[in-house]
């Protein structure tokens, strides 16, 4: 799949769309069900991915698949990357090593029955994968993946530790296996001192202008900026057909800003070239290729 339209040179780093598909509703409300609005909403993103040219890459919860495989579809339709955020949405240090491998598997088994392509690619939910969970690369690497997203490269209340915020190899105890390539959602700085800019909630709360400048700092620092963002952020409305199920503080939380992430983003494509994650990663390779000669 080519990289964007913009002709890419040293200075023009290509970035990282990256979208985890899952439905708030179903998740908050803690039900079986996801709701009809996963739908519509992955519809809304992609249809702004697509005015703009713009591929990117959509980490799939299985439970999404598995009851709705239209959305599924529709991604692959648009020309997207596919890959997996595990089944259930449980976070990997609850799940353990068994349950992470059983949970990430069933993930995969229904991907890859809805695509017919091999699923190499993961993000954790809720990026928990710490140092803790070290282990958790081993059983990707057995199940067949290479590439991972999952760390997130600075410490917060809920995830994410000190990690190096640019690409990275993680070698796998098993000698069968080769590595797993690691590419983190982006963070402002690479010292102590560091600012989440790569997506979620920062996405909504953060200035267009304050994202594309940490966007430009970073590709001037020689990294992809890598952006996530889930589908229930491209829905203003969604609390209010449940304003009185959910306490005001968390509405506020997570819905503020929802609809400014649309004009963000485009302003965002405009300035600059991206991708998939896949199509980064081998930008990347080559790179280091190009440095070890
Ligand atoms: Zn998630």
């Amino acid at each position: 799949m080519p990289i964007r339209n913009l002709p890419l040179t040293e200075s023009l780093i290509p970035n990282v769309f990256s979208c985890d598909v899952e439905d708030w509703h179903q998740a908050y409300f803690k039900t079986e069900e996801v709701s009809d609005r996963c739908y519509v909403n992955t519809m809304s993103c992609l249809e702004i991915l697509d005015e703009n040219d713009v591929r990117g890459t959509f980490f799939i919860q299985g439970l999404v698949a598995d009851q709705r495989p239209e959305v599924v579809r529709a991604i692959q339709q648009g020309g997207h990357e596919i890959q997996t955020h595990g089944y259930s949405h449980r976070l990997t240090w609850d799940l353990g090593p068994k349950g992470f491998r059983e949970d990430l598997e069933r993930s995969i088994k229904i991907l890859e029955d809805i695509i017919g392509k091999q699923i190499t690619g993961f993000r954790a939910p809720c990026f928990s994968i710490t140092r803790n969970e070290w282990w958790a690369f081993d059983i990707m690497g057995e199940l067949g993946l290479s590439y991972d997203s999952s760390i997130f490269p600075m410490r917060t209340l809920r995830y994410g530790f000190h990690y190096d915020p640019g690409y990275s190899i993680i070698n796998l105890r098993s000698p069968d296996s080769a590595v797993i390539e690691e590419l983190p959602v982006s963070v402002l700085g690479d010292g102590r001192f560091r600012l989440p800019v790569g997506g979620g909630g920062y996405l909504r709360l953060l200035p267009v202008s304050f994202l594309s400048a940490a966007l430009r700092r970073i590709n001037k620092a020689g990294r992809p900026f890598v952006l996530y963002c889930h589908p229930y952020e491209f829905d203003p409305d969604e609390f209010k057909k449940m304003s009185a199920a959910v306490p005001l503080a968390r509405r506020w939380h997570q819905q503020t800003f929802r609809a400014s992430v649309p004009r963000k983003l485009v302003a965002l494509f405009q300035s600059a070239p991206f991708t998939t994650l896949e199509n980064v990663l081998e930008f990347e390779r080559g790179r280091q290729r190009k440095e070890t000669l």
